[in-house]
């Protein structure tokens, strides 16, 4: 998955007989997932399906077939279909699994010579609003962090993403370095009481939707207690007097209101990470995943650069992908 660990698979008379984590991985430390653990397994062709199969009808049974009879058939029913109804009748739904090759003739395909607009993919649920929040607001669409920031930082902040089950490996980094650094602090974000939730020292429930306002609310008790870094906004970010007077329109206790959460807590949070030398913030789909995800990943960039909390070890934005 987005984790990216690395594996070492020793293989006899091509079966895999060990697989195991890369001790000095930075994504893994040797770790991996059940998933991860279990990949020797995919490798194998017993139970794989190694040559394409059709079937005429849905209720019938597929029967193997070749390559060529198989791209036969699908460039005819595409073709029919084109003749009949014409290129909006077309759509092709890809995924992350494509490279960027793969991705490029499909577009070519489709876009081109078929002349259909309808292509899509899972990164439209997974990356899009990250990828975008981060070239509007960095004008980079990476994340600007790594794995190692997770052992410099002094304060995490997850919001959207539930890391103690969907991205384990990685929360596992997290839990070891702060089992070993007990002033570490943990913020979690999420309206479920999750796995990554009973690990925080902060839980903030927010209501569903309330991100934003979230952010802005913290954001606004930030600037409020003068504890912007002032030299880093002025030095490397622009626009920053439209940024105050877009959220001096919303009082903070309707923010908190929006927000679902008492505003004690939010000025809790707002605490931490003015306290913090080293703000590392994760997050997902909770924030991706939403008709205005890309607003919800900007909110959280922005309060980064308000506190000239990144470019440097241990600060950051870190976006989780899938
Ligand atoms: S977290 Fe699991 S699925 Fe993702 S790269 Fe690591 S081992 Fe693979």
């Amino acid at each position: 998955c987005g984790v990216g660990c690395l594996v070492d698979v020793k293989t006899r008379n091509n079966k895999v007989i060990e697989l195991r984590g890369v001790k000095d991985a930075s994504a893994n430390k040797g770790m991996l997932c059940a998933k991860g653990a279990t990949l020797g397994e995919i490798l194998e062709l017993d139970g794989r399906i190694l040559t394409p199969r059709i079937r005429n009808k849905r209720e019938l049974a597929f029967q193997e077939t070749t390559w060529e009879n198989a791209i036969a058939e699908v460039a005819g029913r595409l073709r029919d279909i084109l003749d009949k109804y014409g290129a909006d009748a077309v759509a092709m739904y890809g995924s992350g699994q494509l490279d960027t090759e793969g991705w490029y003739l499909a577009n070519k395909l489709f876009k081109a010579h078929f002349g259909s607009n309808h292509l899509d993919s899972n990164s439209r649920l997974c990356m899009a609003s990250a990828v975008v929040a981060y070239n509007t607001t960095l004008g980079s669409d990476g994340p600007p962090t790594c794995y190692d920031d997770i052992s410099h930082s002094d304060c995490i902040f997850i919001a959207g993403s539930n890391m103690a089950d969907a991205h384990p490996v990685t929360f596992q980094l997290i839990r070891k370095f702060r089992a070993k650094n007990p002033d570490h602090t943990l913020i979690v974000v999420d309206p479920r009481y999750t796995n990554t939730a009973k690990s925080a020292d902060i839980y903030v429930p927010v209501k569903p939707g309330g991100d934003i306002a979230l952010f802005h609310a913290i954001a606004k008790i930030i600037i409020a207690r003068e504890a912007a870094d002032t030299e880093f906004v002025e030095r490397y970010t622009n626009n920053f007097d439209d940024y105050v007077a877009m959220l001096a329109d919303y009082r903070l206790e309707y923010l908190a209101e929006e927000a679902g959460v008492e505003l004690a807590l939010i000025e809790q949070v707002a605490d931490a990470f003015i306290k913090s030398e080293n703000l590392l913030s994760f997050y997902c789909m909770g924030l991706g995943q939403s008709s205005v995800g890309t607003a919800k990943n900007q909110a959280l960039i922005d309060l980064h650069l308000l506190l000239g909390q990144i470019c440097r070890e241990g600060a950051g934005p870190f976006s989780l992908t899938g």
